[in-house]
């Protein structure tokens, strides 16, 4: 069980972050409520998550089976969305159609073909996986995500797979560049997107330092870590 500080830091956190939310909504003339919150647990324990659940959270996000799959198991009574936000193998992808409602990650075909067989095999047909497609916003990629022109095929075959549903597209802003030029970038890739595939309008962009310029481009997600949870130390 989390201590009685680190709820009231959690709570803390999770406030002001939705204040953050609103003020840019505001900014951007754009409904309060209208960006949904995933709160980014990685590194953090699962009592962390069930503080989150206790204040109103419903969607975390995760980047690492490893770390990912034990924690959603030790939750799993806790009606939460999980989204799975990390480079994807393709070894680990029938781990993670296990717990996880929504993938973010998905930037190649091949990966798209083991998340749809996993699916397939492992869930409910009224419970098809979400998927967003990563896209590559950076002139040097490596740290994941389709370049935009590969995103109409990765667009298409997640489409046309029957358990799988394409939401929209992700993305991270480069680190040293303008994250207003990158949003803009991807708000176009997702403009295609969604004009393609009515309903994939999701646009999941936006982390603790950058979320005002993914919510002024349109985002309608961000995904908060250190913002709610503190200090993260940097994984080796
Ligand atoms: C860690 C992570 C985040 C959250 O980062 P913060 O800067 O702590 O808000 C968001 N998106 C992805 C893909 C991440 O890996």
């Amino acid at each position: 069980m989390a201590t009685e500080q680190r709820r009231r830091q959690i709570a803390a956190g999770l406030s002001a972050a939705r204040e953050r939310i609103a003020a840019a909504e505001v900014a951007a003339h754009r409904a309060i409520g209208s960006v949904e919150l995933v709160v980014v647990t990685k590194t953090f324990p699962a009592d962390d998550v069930a503080v989150l659940v206790e204040l109103g959270v419903q969607h975390v996000g995760e980047n690492r089976d490893q770390e990912a799959e034990p924690k959603s198991a030790a939750l799993s009574g806790a009606d939460l969305v999980w989204h799975f936000i990390g480079q994807l193998q393709t070894n680990k992808a029938r781990s993670v159609v296990g717990y996880a409602d929504v993938v973010e990650s998905v930037d190649r075909l091949k990966l798209v073909g083991s998340l749809s067989r996993a699916a397939a095999d492992l869930r409910p047909i009224d419970r098809p996986l979400h998927c967003l497609v990563q896209v590559c916003l950076d002139d040097q990629p490596g740290r994941g995500g389709a370049a935009p022109n590969q995103v109409p095929e990765l667009a298409a075959a997640i489409a046309s797979a029957p358990a799988l549903v394409l939401g929209g597209v992700m993305a991270v802003a480069p680190l040293d560049a303008d994250p207003d030029a990158a949003f803009s970038r991807l708000a176009e890739v997702a403009r295609d997107v969604a004009g393609a595939y009515p309903g994939a309008d999701s646009i999941s962009a936006g982390m603790s330092g950058d979320l005002e310029a993914a919510i002024r481009h349109g985002a309608t997600q961000v995904r908060l870590g250190s913002a709610v949870l503190g200090y993260r130390p940097p994984v080796g």
